[in-house]
């Protein structure tokens, strides 16, 4: 199921870009026989419709404010669905809610993809306990979250370039230009992320959160993830996990843990009183940040967001991250 992605396209790396939209269409009416392309979380919305640019729809299924994990879709979401050229979803089993009803209400034909099968099988991150992993001989579960990382993201929008390509070969040459743009604004966030985690003292460098959604990126950036506290089926932690998560953050002496507006939870504030380390509520991975229009209301801005979050709460110095932060410019 997992195959490495066939990456590149050409294209100059200055293209203009269109403001992207997650929330239904563009703002300027649609031509004709637009494409409609439906992707299942916001994040990824936005990636499409940078790359797709102002001539086509593009619609996140799961919409603005709602937690794309546990999103119980809504009858207008089958007719967003019906009227679907393309389906994007992220895969590994990310919302499988989701991934059914879109499957079951867009037109029977319609192709869908999963941008995650962009990773290869050995760097893909097992969520299964070591035991479960040694009980069956392999793991069944894996972490979905590859877009925080903005290597995993520049092949995302390789692939979703080639996707557009694929089926609107007439505007091959946008979709390549706007592709390259996005793909050379990531290298750029990437190279800042590092050179800014880099500000972070050593002994800082490693994450406690509340939803895993850190794993990818911590591994990018020698920033691991060492703990996540809530179970992996979302529920509340039990009291003894509860306890022990209390006892991780304190042993591992992090100034900070994080968690994201999407998950709220009256443990946090106990972790925080126990332990003494500051809970940062402030990270964002499943849902945009801030409203449309909103510089921080896009992949970009959002991570840069968070990652100025991050190393400010561990101690680093962010004033590195100003050059591509899209708030800013
Ligand atoms: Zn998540």
């Amino acid at each position: 199921m997992l195959a490495l992605a066939a990456a590149g396209c050409g294209g100059s790396d200055d293209a203009a870009i269109p403001s992207p939209t997650t929330e239904g269409t563009a703002a300027a009416p649609l031509p004709e026989g637009a494409l409609s392309v439906v992707v299942s979380d916001p994040p990824l919305a936005d990636l499409v419709a940078r790359v797709a640019g102002p001539q086509v729809g593009v619609t996140s299924l799961v919409p603005m404010g709602a937690d794309g994990h546990t999103y119980e879709p809504r009858p207008e979401d089958a007719r967003t669905l019906a009227g679907a050229d393309v389906y994007i979803e992220n895969g590994l089993d990310l919302n499988n809610v989701v991934s059914s009803f879109a499957l079951s209400n867009y037109p029977s034909g319609t192709p869908h993809y999963a941008l995650a099968d962009v990773i290869s099988p050995d760097e893909v991150i097992a969520t299964d306990s070591a035991e479960e992993i040694a009980a069956h001989g392999h793991a069944h579960n894996y972490n979905a979250h590859l877009w925080p990382d903005p290597v995993y993201a520049r092949a995302y929008v390789n692939r979703i370039a080639e996707i557009m390509v694929e089926h609107d070969p007439a505007n091959a040459a946008g979709y390549q230009e706007r592709g390259a743009a996005l793909v050379a604004e990531l290298q750029g966030l990437d190279a800042a992320f590092a050179s800014a985690i880099a500000t972070i003292p050593e002994a800082n460098r490693k994450m406690v959160v509340y939803h895993d959604s850190w794993s990818y990126f911590g591994r990018r950036y020698g920033l691991p993830v060492i703990g996540a506290i809530q179970p992996t089926d979302f529920s509340e932690p039990s009291a003894e996990e509860l306890r022990n998560t209390i006892d991780e953050v304190r042993a591992a002496a992090v100034p900070a843990f994080f968690g994201s507006e999407v998950f709220p939870s009256d443990v946090l504030a106990v972790i925080e009183e126990e332990s003494g380390s500051t809970y940062v509520a402030d990270l964002s991975d499943d849902l945009l940040p801030g409203s449309p229009g909103d510089p921080e209301h896009s992949y970009v801005g959002m991570m840069v967001a968070n990652v100025r979050t991050i190393v400010t709460a561990l101690g680093g110095d962010p004033s590195g991250l100003d050059a591509v932060d899209p708030a800013l410019s």
